[in-house]
């Protein structure tokens, strides 16, 4: 039986301490959501493809950024270089 399929031609980065969320891009890359949890505003995206991140980094609710890193991810066409 076939499970999910393979989205990314690429190996996925190692996980960082406080993932809460990762977006595979449409370029087959990644962005992370790290922080806290739910009770935290302390949260920032970074994008392993275009190396962009959060603009007020480790200040958003996670209800909050994960819209914009999720928006990101379905907009940066870079792919991982490494
Ligand atoms: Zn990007």
């Amino acid at each position: 039986m076939r499970t999910a399929r393979i989205a990314s031609a690429f190996t996925e980065p190692e996980r960082p301490k406080g993932l809460q969320i990762r977006f595979i891009t449409v370029g087959g890359s990644y962005v992370d959501v790290t922080g806290a949890g739910h009770d935290s505003d302390k949260h920032r995206w970074d994008c392993h493809g275009c190396k962009d991140t959060s603009r007020f980094p480790e200040k958003d609710y996670l209800f909050s950024i994960r819209e914009k890193a999720n928006e990101h991810a379905g907009l940066c066409r870079a792919i991982p270089l490494t």
